[in-house]
């Protein structure tokens, strides 16, 4: 924790220290993000399947319930925070349209994102890193695994457990790897914080800082008002939650991808002492879905379209927007910039000119910094809170049956 820290601010030291020359530095930091992308496949099919294989159907299916509900829910408030936020700060006003041009591939339907979780080719998905179809091959062949190892034929049984057994090694590799990588960590984050902070500098910010503004606030109330409420409700010690996944907020806070920092989540869950059961199942899943930041950016960023174009939004055009970014959010990939992609599907559904994403685009690396974190916060607090429910469940269960006996 204090390593990845301490690489954090010497990287923002050096940017402010050296500037654009900070950039000799990123091929270090380059290589970390490679290293982390290198295990995410194997780590998503090998921890999904250990997790549906380590716990029985009925917890699985519970704790698939409330952490699609608690998904839901969170990412539904963050687009609400984006939009009161977007209207406290008012950003865009007397900001005008420089015609600039931006291409942005056609928004697929709801219907077909859905479909796509489907893939027709489980090698090219596999290849391709589309996560939340890795994540569906998965949760199947690790429910097929299962029910062959419960299987009474001795030859069906035997295979079940010859796969599992090969998936609980291959995760054992992976772990290993992903425990070599993270002694990196500090030094990748700092060569990431220094070249970023020396390439970008903070003049851009002056130009759009309500907006920049807008972002950061509505994801401080997303945390104050949503996860901290969560977390007290559900009695998870706060103190110990957040020192175990410190070290996850600033790989997100530095890298800008909630997919490179899943393995590093995924470690900082267990610190935080979220049972494996939950986290390896739950984290994968929020890391393909789950993207409370980009609901955030949605938000502001729709307020801020209305602004520049000087259109007054109705409740029904803030109830679609609320809609369209949830969805939108869903689809949101974990990676640099993704956020730009789905605002422009927001603006479309709601009918404002998507060219307003180029005005916002300058100032992407920073408010995409403060939104990724958010999206892995989101995820990881989901897990503590659905871990936290599962473990009181539990405890009634056994004293009934103490009581019963
Ligand atoms: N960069 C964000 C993430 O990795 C996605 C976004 O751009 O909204 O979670």
């Amino acid at each position: 924790m204090l390593k990845i820290t301490v690489g954090f601010l010497l990287g923002i030291i050096a940017g402010l220290a050296f500037g654009p020359s900070a950039q000799f530095v990123s091929p270090l930091g380059d290589l970390f993000l490679r290293l982390l992308q290198m295990i995410i496949v194997p780590l998503i099919l090998f921890t999904l399947i250990g997790a549906v294989n380590s716990s029985n159907p009925k917890q699985f299916g519970r704790v698939g319930v409330k952490i699609f509900i608690y998904y839901m829910l969170t990412t539904a408030i963050a687009m609400l925070v984006g939009i009161v936020v977007g209207g406290w700060f008012n950003p865009g006003v007397g900001l005008e349209l420089t015609g600039e041009h931006i291409d942005v591939p056609e928004a697929p339907s709801f219907i077909d994102t859905m479909l796509a979780i489907v893939p027709t080719n489980i090698f090219q998905s596999l290849v391709n890193g589309d996560i939340l179809s890795i994540v569906f091959v998965a949760l199947t062949a690790g429910f097929v695994i299962v029910s062959m190892r419960h299987s009474e034929e001795k030859r069906i049984n035997n295979f079940g457990n010859l796969l599992y057994d090969f998936s609980q090694a291959g995760s054992e590799v992976t772990f290993r790897i992903l425990n070599g990588i993270l002694q990196y960590a500090p030094i990748g984050i700092f060569a990431i914080a220094a070249s970023k902070i020396g390439e970008q500098g903070f003049d851009v910010l002056y130009s759009l800082a309500s907006y920049v503004g807008a972002s950061y606030v509505g994801v401080i109330i997303q945390f104050v008002f949503v996860y901290l409420v969560f977390l007290l409700l559900l009695r998870v010690q706060i103190k110990r939650f957040f020192k175990g996944v410190w070290d996850a907020l600033i790989t997100a806070f530095t890298t800008s991808s909630s997919l490179a920092t899943l393995p590093v989540a995924i470690k900082a869950a267990e610190k935080a002492g979220i049972r494996e059961s939950v986290s390896k199942f739950t984290l994968p899943l929020g890391a393909a879905v789950n993207s409370d930041g980009s609901a955030i950016h949605y938000g502001v960023g729709a307020i801020f379209a209305a602004n520049v174009v000087g259109m007054e939004l109705s409740f029904a055009a803030m109830v679609a927007i609320v809609l369209a970014g949830t969805i939108a959010s869903i689809g949101t990939a974990g990676v640099p910039g993704a956020g730009l992609i789905g605002l422009s599907i927001v603006l479309t559904e709601v009918g404002l000119p998507i060219e307003i994403v180029a005005l916002t685009a300058g100032v992407n690396v920073i408010t995409d910094m403060i939104f990724t974190t958010c999206n892995v916060t989101g995820d990881l607090v989901g897990a503590a809170v659905v871990d936290k429910s599962e473990e009181k469940y539990e405890l009634a269960i056994n004293s009934e049956e103490a009581n019963v006996g």
